[in-house]
C-alpha cells in the first residue's frame, strides 16, 4: 500500500503545447506503471488538444460542466457523476463549457511507455465558442 499525500505533489499547469487556456492537473498517479491519471481542471473556454489513447481512457466528471467529442461525433455536454469511455485510438478532445469550469479524474492505460498521443489543438470553431 502506498498513500500519495495531498499537497504532496505540487499542482501543476497542463502544458501549452497539448491544452487550450487554463488547465491545472493534480493528484497524477501512475498505480503499478500500467494505468495514469490523475485530477484534471479546465477554467471556463479551456480544452484540451485532438488526441487518442492507445488503450482507451474513462473521464469520471466530479465537477462543473463540459464538452466532449469524438473526431465525427456531436459535441456532447457532461456533468458530474457522467461517466465517460473513449475507444482505444479513438481521436476525440474534452474541456469545459464556455462559461463554467469543469473538473474530471481521467484514467488511462500505458502501453509502450505513454498513455496518449496528442495532435492538432481545438481551434475556436471546432469547440463551438
Ligand atoms: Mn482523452
Amino acid at each position: 500500500m502506498d498513500i500519495k499525500r495531498i499537497g504532496s505533489l505540487p499542482s501543476r499547469r497542463g502544458p501549452e503545447e497539448y491544452f487550450t487556456g487554463v488547465v491545472r492537473i493534480d493528484a497524477p498517479f501512475s498505480g503499478s506503471g500500467t494505468l495514469s491519471g490523475g485530477t484534471v481542471t479546465f477554467e471556463p473556454g479551456a480544452r484540451t488538444a485532438w488526441h487518442i489513447h492507445p488503450r482507451g481512457q474513462t473521464l469520471l466528471v466530479t465537477a462543473g460542466f463540459g464538452r466532449v467529442q469524438r473526431e465525427g461525433g456531436p459535441i456532447e455536454e457532461i456533468r458530474p457523476g457522467d461517466v465517460v469511455w473513449f475507444e482505444p485510438g479513438e481521436k476525440h478532445w474534452h474541456g469545459a463549457a464556455p462559461d463554467c469550469a469543469m473538473t474530471h479524474i481521467a484514467i488511462a492505460e500505458i502501453a509502450g511507455g505513454s498513455a496518449v498521443t496528442w495532435m492538432e489543438k481545438v481551434t475556436d470553431h471546432q469547440y463551438g465558442a
